[in-house]
């Protein structure tokens, strides 16, 4: 099998939104990352989309701006019936839609501007022998990491 020794001080598997915020998270303190992520940039996800203003702090901190990709500002909740009677309520905290296509692509786009290296491959084993981490991945690489 072939085996390359690979020289990052984080191996992340999968650029979802919390492998991908938390590469940025760790760029920013100057740490070198390496993403493993099986799908390619942009993809869709099933998700509905709201995320809640708390985050935008952290968004923030990360350097993305959401409402420059487009997203938009939600503060009311609207339930509706099947016969289309409709209960409304206003939130308080409010949040925002935006596509997850959009906000994941955003977010790995960042991640690679802040110099993670995003590897487009399918982690398949891991394992922690002799106070060292290999990757298994799809294209039977095993990545190591001291
Ligand atoms: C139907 C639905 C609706 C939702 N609606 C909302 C909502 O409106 N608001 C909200 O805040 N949250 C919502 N969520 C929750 C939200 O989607 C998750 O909290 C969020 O996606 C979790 O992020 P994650 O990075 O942990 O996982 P994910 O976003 O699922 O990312 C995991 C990543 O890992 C990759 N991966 C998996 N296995 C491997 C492997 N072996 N090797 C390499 N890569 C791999 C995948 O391709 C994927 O990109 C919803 C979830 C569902 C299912």
């Amino acid at each position: 099998m072939n085996t390359t020794q690979v020289n990052f001080d984080v191996i992340i598997v999968g650029g979802g939104l919390a492998g991908l915020s938390s590469a940025i998270h760790l760029s920013k303190a100057k740490l070198s990352v390496l993403l493993i992520e099986k799908n390619s940039y942009p993809k869709h996800k099933v998700c509905g989309e709201y995320i809640s203003n708390e985050v935008l702090p952290y968004l923030d901190f990360l350097d993305l701006d959401v409402f420059k990709l487009g997203a938009k500002k939600i503060n009311k909740f609207q339930l509706s019936t099947t016969k289309g009677k409709l209960i409304s309520a206003p939130l308080p905290l409010g949040g925002f839609g935006i596509s997850r296509f959009c906000l994941d692509e955003a977010l790995a786009n960042k991640a690679i501007e802040n110099a993670v290296v995003i590897l487009q491959d399918s982690a398949e084993d891991i394992q922690f022998l002799n106070d060292e981490f290999s990757v298994e991945t799809k294209k039977t690489r095993v990545l190591r990491l001291e």
